[in-house]
Order: structure tokens, then C-alpha cells, then sequence
């Protein structure tokens, strides 16, 4: 860009605001580059070995928290929000309590967000080439070592909670991120204040106590990271809190109590799909693996492979109250080739007091 003078970069991060919004984007921010600070914390959750099996999050030093390393040329990070809340609130709290059938974290329920939003930011980029002529950017969406919540926190869309996900005043947490990195030197937004206060609700609530201290995740006991990144067995002493949480969580947001300012996504792309926010457990468990590759086509579910799918619910199944249809389902997965799989539906019929397989 030739111009750079202030009134026009302001201008143009208010065509930047009205384009993202008529993408469909909730809000939009601005941060600059220095991630020190969140650097330093990011080392030590590692250091504490608190991602657990994800090596990933160490693998790329520190490209993750100096955004010029990883696209030389950065001088701006832009967040933007999507809102993902496809049902109210209180249906959330029903299905929790429903213990037949399986609760999947509900940004999983629809279509995967990953090349919804990555389609939509690169839409916007081109809008702004259409404004501005060529500039230099890269898009993302939870697809590189980018810290995405700092990031947005810095741009002002709110606050990093004590269960580590970012709160907006207006909207609650049922969001996701997606990010721009750019040469655009456009004014950075001020953060915004940390409006937990005194309230601990998240770490009472986590069902495994994965919170351990206020800010702090241990992801290796987090349902999401045992449910899903995890690709071994669920440590037993874990499985009975799981209940019949089968994909990820949403605890830690359901009742957090900014929450109840949240609205309910109008994006069609995230609403359930196959009634999969309400299905019995075995009837999930009953599914071959052909029918789950076509029930999961382009969704996020797939990240947790058919096996782990398996796992998931047989842990679910051993939580259920026992009736002859559970029994049945897990039974009829007893000599299921998956060694992993036997040694869950094994534990499930024990909780039932039946003799299984491993
Ligand atoms: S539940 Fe309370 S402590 Fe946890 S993120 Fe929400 S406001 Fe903060």
C-alpha cells in the first residue's frame, strides 16, 4: 500500500470491520506482534508437560508466539469471531443429563469450521486487495502454530477466562477464531479487562479437574484432549467422570456465567447434523465403519478416527445405566478387532457386571 497515513488506515480498518460483518464474522480486532508474555506462559505449560501427547505444540519453538517467524513480513495479527452456538442453552444442560444418549462438544455437531471460516477470511482478503491492491497476508484457522487466543485477546475480543477460552462481554465464549497475519501496519485495539473477578465456577464444574489452578489447562486430563487428540486408551480412573461426554466438552462454558449473555448462531453450516445431538449411545456404537466416514463427512468428528469413535462410546456405554440394549451394543463389539476398543468395551461390561474380552 502506497498511503499509509493514519486517517486512511483508520479508514481502512473500518472497511475491514464492514466487510468482515457482511461475511458473517461477529466481531473483528487488531493486535500487534509481541506474544512475549504469552510465550513465556506457553513454555512453561509445556515445560509442566501439561499438553500431554500433543508434540505438536512444542514443535515449532518459537514461531508460535513470534508471528514474523512464521510469516516474515507480519506486523499486524486481525481476529476475527464466528459464533457457533447452534441450539439454546438449556437444551446444552438437558443433554448433559441425559445419559443414554451421547453429548458431542457443540461446535463438532455441524459442519467443520476449519474450511468454513479459512473459504470466508480468504474472501475478505481478497476484498481488501480489491480496495487497497496487493498486499502481503496469510490466513488461518486453527491449522498452524498460531496462538489464537492471546492474539484476540490483544485485539480487544475479550478476555482469556479461567478455563482458558476467550470471553466477550456481549456474547459469552461460543465462538470461533480466525486469524490474518499482515504487513498492514493498521492501529492496534486495546485488550480488555479480565471480568472473572472472584468467580471459580469453570474449575468446580470441570468433571475431571482438568483446571488445575486458574488459567491453567492440564490437557491430559481434559475430556476434549482424552476424547479426541488422545489416540491411546482413556486412563481408567477417568472414565467413569467422562459420563456421556463422547466427543470433547462444554462444561467449563455452559456454566460459566458470562454464558448467559450467549446467542444462538443463525450460520446453518453449524447446526446438527444427522440428529447427532440427541442420539442414543447405541445406536452410535451400532454404526460400521462405512456409515461413520458418510455420517462425518465434513465434519470436525472425524479428527478422532473410527477407533477412537469406538472408545469414546464404549467409556460412555460403561457410564450408562444399565439396560438390555447398552449390554447388548457393547456385547455385540466384544470381539471387535481393535485391541484398544476390546479393553474399553471389557471395562463397560464390567461396569455392568458382565465378563468381556481383551
Ligand atoms: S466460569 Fe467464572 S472463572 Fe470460569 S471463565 Fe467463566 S467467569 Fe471466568
Amino acid at each position: 500500500m502506497s498511503d499509509t497515513t493514519d486517517a486512511k488506515l483508520v479508514h481502512l480498518s473500518n472497511a475491514i470491520r464492514d466487510e468482515a460483518r457482511s461475511l458473517g464474522f461477529a466481531s473483528f480486532g487488531v493486535a500487534d506482534i509481541d506474544l512475549e508474555a504469552a510465550g513465556e506462559r506457553l513454555e512453561q505449560w509445556l515445560a509442566d508437560g501439561y499438553h500431554g501427547a500433543m508434540s505438536y505444540m512444542a514443535a515449532h519453538g518459537t514461531r508460535r508466539y513470534r508471528p514474523a517467524e512464521l510469516v516474515p513480513g507480519t506486523l499486524r495479527c486481525l481476529s476475527f469471531t464466528v459464533d457457533y452456538l447452534p441450539e439454546p442453552m438449556q437444551r446444552l444442560r438437558d443433554a448433559l443429563d441425559k445419559p443414554s444418549a451421547g453429548y458431542i462438544a457443540r461446535y463438532a455437531l455441524g459442519r467443520d469450521y476449519h474450511r468454513y471460516i479459512r473459504r470466508r477470511l480468504q474472501a475478505l482478503a481478497s476484498r481488501i486487495a480489491e480496495r487497497i491492491g496487493p498486499f502481503g497476508y496469510r490466513v488461518f484457522t486453527d491449522s498452524a502454530p498460531v496462538m489464537e487466543k492471546p492474539l484476540a485477546g490483544k485485539a480487544g475480543l475479550g478476555w482469556i477466562g479461567k478455563h482458558t477460552n476467550v470471553i466477550d462481554r456481549s456474547r459469552g465464549s461460543w465462538f470461533f477464531i480466525g486469524e490474518i497475519y499482515t504487513d498492514l501496519p493498521l492501529a492496534a485495539d486495546e485488550p480488555v479487562a479480565d471480568h472473572c473477578g472472584s468467580c471459580t465456577r469453570c474449575i468446580e464444574v470441570c468433571p475431571t479437574g482438568a483446571i488445575v489452578a486458574p488459567y491453567v489447562l492440564d490437557a491430559r486430563r481434559c475430556i476434549s484432549y482424552l476424547t479426541i487428540e488422545n489416540r491411546g486408551d482413556i486412563p481408567e480412573p477417568l472414565r467413569p467422570l467422562i459420563g456421556n461426554r463422547i466427543f470433547g466438552c462444554d462444561d467449563c462454558q455452559i456454566f460459566c456465567p458470562w454464558n448467559r449473555f450467549a446467542r444462538e448462531s443463525d450460520h446453518e453450516a453449524f447446526k446438527p447434523r444427522h440428529g447427532l445431538d440427541s442420539t442414543a449411545l447405541e445406536t452410535l456404537f451400532s454404526w460400521d465403519e462405512a456409515t461413520w466416514l458418510s455420517r462425518t463427512e465434513g465434519s470436525a468428528l472425524r479428527r478422532t478416527g473410527y477407533e477412537g469413535w469406538l472408545r469414546n462410546l464404549a467409556v460412555a456405554l460403561g457410564n450408562a445405566p444399565t439396560t438390555d440394549a447398552v449390554v447388548g451394543a457393547l456385547e455385540a463389539r466384544r470381539d471387535f478387532p481393535s485391541a484398544m476398543v476390546r479393553r474399553h468395551v471389557a471395562w463397560a461390561l464390567a461396569r455392568h457386571h458382565r465378563p468381556g474380552t481383551n
